[in-house]
């Protein structure tokens, strides 16, 4: 069996539905699409959160934003006041549901969902022939958004491993207004550990255990982590457990971001969406796909995510070195950080959204040594 389409989009994670649904808004002036997705299905399996900037997408689906943040360390807590540019979170079944309402509402987009791509993508007389694991499928382009093979490329700088369980604790009476967004603990393994809370309500609780490091760390051993915190969170008052959730984000590689050819390319966390120094990744899918939704409407070829603006990288380079040769330093540096009277420019900087003299700001925002000492160590 042989489908054709205009563009054939694998994985309907965040990346490929986040095209779809710009696509299927787009009526009879979306092209043939077809999405390839082994999940059959939808599950909450992730919260994405981010900072409402101006340039924020999908906020309506938001289901709770925070007008502050705080970073903990050694006794010293900084709140940070950001209710100019609040703190999101989306539940991915929201997102899920929303894009899959205006997808399966345009009958220009086939799903195949329960099936997989079985083999790499090749090209056939012109066109792009993908085998799934009950057909095959062709088209003149392919947006591939799987994760890339455990042994390919060069391995990340430093891994952003996670652990998190939402908790709902009856007689709870966490502070819902403000989250904790680093509340640093001596290092687990040698990396960097903090634990972060997103109080969703007085009773209900994301609070996850999170580790910097040279090695990904699994969710066991993320675990004595994940239970100090969440008894932390409790005060010994009952909880019951409702999802859990676990990743691992790569930040720094040296592979270029995007494999990109003849009408292929290659997207989504591990080509290029997860920024550096921060992991975040879910506002940078969402721009790569206004640009080509609307490249693909108009029958132009996919375009990678784009590189970030050179000044970016470069602060972003510095940033991993101090983190990856002076662990230590770390809590004192996101404190720094985020310590100023005026959190904008440093979240527009975290967010993308960076003016020129923002740069400037969060420079002037970090501790001075450890940074001396990385630029020094690398003669810049
Ligand atoms: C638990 C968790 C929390 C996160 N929190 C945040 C956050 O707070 N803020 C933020 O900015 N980012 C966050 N991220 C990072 C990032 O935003 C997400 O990982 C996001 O889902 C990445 O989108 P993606 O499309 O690259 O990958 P995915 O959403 O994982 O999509 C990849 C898709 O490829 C499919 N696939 C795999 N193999 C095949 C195959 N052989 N054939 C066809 N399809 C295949 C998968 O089933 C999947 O649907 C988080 C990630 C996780 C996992």
């Amino acid at each position: 069996m042989q489908t054709e389409a205009d563009l054939i989009v694998i994985g309907g994670g965040c990346a490929g539905l986040s095209l779809a649904m710009r696509l299927a808004a787009r009526g009879t002036d979306c092209p043939r699409v077809a999405i390839v997705e082994p999940r059959e299905v939808y599950i909450h399996d992730r919260s994405w959160s981010y900072w409402r900037t101006p340039g924020a997408r999908l906020t309506h689906l938001a289901r709770r934003e925070w007008p502050a943040v705080h970073v903990s360390a050694g006794g010293r807590t900084i709140s940070v006041d950001c209710c100019g540019m609040p703190y999101q979170t989306i539940d991915s079944g929201d997102f899920y549901a929303a894009a899959w309402g205006l997808i399966r509402r345009n009958t220009r987009i086939t799903s195949f969902l329960g099936e997989s791509v079985i083999a790499p993508p090749v090209r056939v007389a012109g066109l792009w022939r993908v085998q799934t694991s009950r057909r095959a499928l062709q088209s003149a382009a392919v947006i591939d958004t799987r994760p890339p093979l455990e042994s390919s490329g060069s391995p990340p700088r430093l891994w952003q491993s996670f652990s998190g369980v939402e908790i709902e604790c009856p007689e709870g009476n966490f502070a819902s207004d403000q989250v904790t967004l680093m509340d640093f603990e001596p290092d687990v393994r040698g990396g960097i550990c903090f634990r972060y809370v997103l109080p969703f309500s007085a009773t209900r609780a994301l609070v996850e255990a999170t580790v910097f490091s040279p090695e990904r760390q699994t969710a066991t051993e993320l675990a004595p982590a994940l239970a100090r915190f969440v008894a932390r969170t409790a005060a010994g008052r009952a909880i019951r457990r409702i999802r859990q959730e676990y990743h691992a984000i790569p930040m720094g590689t040296s592979e270029p971001p995007t494999v990109r050819s003849q009408g292929y390319v290659r997207v989504g966390l591990h080509h290029g969406a997860a920024r550096a120094a921060t992991g975040y990744a879910f506002q940078r899918i969402q721009r790569w796909a206004d640009v080509t939704a609307e490249r693909a409407a108009h029958g132009k070829t996919p375009a990678p995510l784009r590189a970030d603006p050179w000044v970016t990288r470069r602060l972003d380079s510095l940033f991993l070195d101090v983190l990856c040769r002076q662990p230590e330093s770390a809590p004192g540096l996101f404190l720094s950080l985020f310590a100023r009277p005026d959190p904008g420019p440093v979240l527009r900087f975290l967010s993308d959204e960076a003016r020129p003299l923002d740069f400037l700001q969060v420079m002037r925002s970090l501790p001075s040594t450890p940074f001396l000492c990385e630029a020094l160590r690398k003669g810049l």
